[in-house]
């Protein structure tokens, strides 16, 4: 079998290595890196996967990906080391489920692909004694996935920008006491001034010495491992013998989730619908309408915070897979199959008023606790029920995925519920903590002086 190789969605530069697109993250040309070829999981490959836990399906997977780039025992290890979490699959009514990605050391599901982004850049720049410096801007929830998975790999130091005023003080407190290679910036600005300094120092050919790289949601380094929770899902859930389809919801924002869904598709699992649950950030369930594209500037404030896009990155991504070219800007190029993305996705917008009156209705009805992401998600699950009653009946399975524990939002659900969720063991104890980092002014000058002299 030929290697799979990763070309850029705008197909103006030149095919790369998995190792290379993982270590660029971009492409010269600003596209973003897919695989040439999706590969197959056969009929014995699938039935084998019922009774594996997580990483042992983690292993499987990406093994199909990276069996010519690392070594079995290599990528075992490393697949050991990123998933030592719960993944619960927690049946809620009928063949009904919530599968909650809330268990890693952040709490949001952005933990599984960026343990294994880090773990796979390690693994490679160790491999090429070379060093990275990761710069990343969060508005909150990215930059503590990516200091914990980062966090203690020796090649590797990470500079996350974030600003002052814009972030909780868990949020920030998740980020600033790690310390050793993370170091974490507060910025007196907003998240686009963080993200206008890191777009400059990555266009500033006097920082090239420092070998820097981006870890966003774009890097396809993310994207493989987002496939696997799905593929888990449904061997842990489906009559894998009678061959079942899964009904997906997804609260969706950047779409780099519902990539990992699409792939996880292609590679053979059967997957009836992907229900793709937005806030009022409306541009896709809009397009999959009207079949016109337009983004949303600027975005709209949601309670779903993580998901207020108006633009998703990942979109360029979701044409190319259905032979359409989408620029990096949104532009549409060539248009693609849209009647095969309607097949295959339904797409529906869900309001705040929606999204809070879901977190109480499952509470009450199904004593199921959601936080607004999750909400989103279910609450995009009853719509297609509704809409599609060949669908809604008490067989079909159905699987919506919660992406962030309730924890994390202790204020909306103590609104809506009047009751405390309890704390997941690691995000408890970060108030004793000590914290470390620095302020700056909104400053190019400044950021640059900081990135010499500390780096090298
Ligand atoms: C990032 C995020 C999402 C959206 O995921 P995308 O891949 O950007 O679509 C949903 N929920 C939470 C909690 C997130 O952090």
């Amino acid at each position: 079998m030929q290697k799979i190789k990763y070309y850029s969605t705008n197909l103006k530069a030149g095919k790369v290595s998995f190792s290379e697109a993982l270590l660029k993250g971009i492409a010269p040309d600003k596209g973003l890196y897919m695989p040439d070829r999706i590969p197959q999981l056969n009929k014995d490959e699938l039935a084998s996967l019922k009774d594996k836990p997580y990483n042992e399906i983690a292993f499987l997977v990406l093994n199909k990906f990276l069996s010519e780039e690392i070594s079995q025992d290599e990528l075992s290890a490393l697949v050991k080391d990123a998933y030592d979490f719960e993944v619960p699959l927690e049946h809620v009514y009928d063949r009904k489920y919530v599968m909650r990605l809330d268990q890693g050391p952040t709490a949001s599901f952005k933990d599984f692909a960026a343990r294994m982004m880090g773990l796979l850049m390690h693994y490679y720049l160790k491999k090429e004694r070379r060093k990275l410096l990761i710069l990343t801007a969060t508005s909150g929830d990215t930059g503590s996935a990516i200091a914990n998975a980062f966090y203690d790999l020796d090649n590797i130091e990470v500079v996350v920008l974030f600003p002052e005023a814009e972030v909780t003080d868990r949020q920030r407190k998740q980020m600033t006491t790690l310390e050793k290679n993370i170091q974490i910036i507060a910025l007196d600005g907003k998240f686009d001034d963080c993200q206008a300094l890191v777009k400059k120092a990555f266009a500033d050919n006097e920082l090239d010495y420092l070998n820097l790289s981006s870890a966003n949601s774009i890097n396809v380094g993310r994207l493989l491992p987002q496939s696997v929770f799905y593929i888990y899902a449904w061997a842990r859930l489906a009559g894998i013998s009678q061959n079942e389809s899964v009904i997906f919801s997804v609260p969706s924002g950047n779409f780099g989730d519902l990539m990992g869904g699409l792939i996880a598709k292609r590679s053979g699992i059967p997957v009836k619908k992907f229900v793709v649950s937005t806030n009022e950030n409306d541009e896709f369930p809009v397009y999959l309408n009207s079949g016109i594209y337009k983004t949303i500037v600027p975005s709209r404030n949601c309670l779903s915070s993580a998901m207020n896009v108006g633009h998703p990155s990942n979109m360029a991504r979701l044409f190319a897979l259905y032979n359409g070219i989408m620029d990096e800007k949104g532009v549409v190029h060539k248009a693609p199959d849209i009647d095969k993305i309607r097949n295959d996705i339904y797409s529906v917008s869900v309001d705040d008023s929606i999204t809070k009156s879901t977190i109480a209705e499952a509470y009450y009805k199904h004593h199921l606790l959601l936080e607004p992401h999750g909400s989103v998600g279910w609450a995009g699950l009853m719509e297609y029920l509704k809409d599609n009653p060949g669908d809604n009946n008490k067989e079909q399975l159905c699987v919506s995925l919660e992406t962030a524990h309730p924890a994390k939002f202790p204020e909306q659900i103590r609104e809506i519920l009047s009751i405390d969720p309890v704390l997941p063991t690691s995000l408890t104890g970060l108030d004793q903590k000590k914290e470390h980092f620095i302020t700056m002014n909104n400053n190019f000058g400044d950021f640059k002086l900081f990135l010499k002299k500390n780096y090298r």
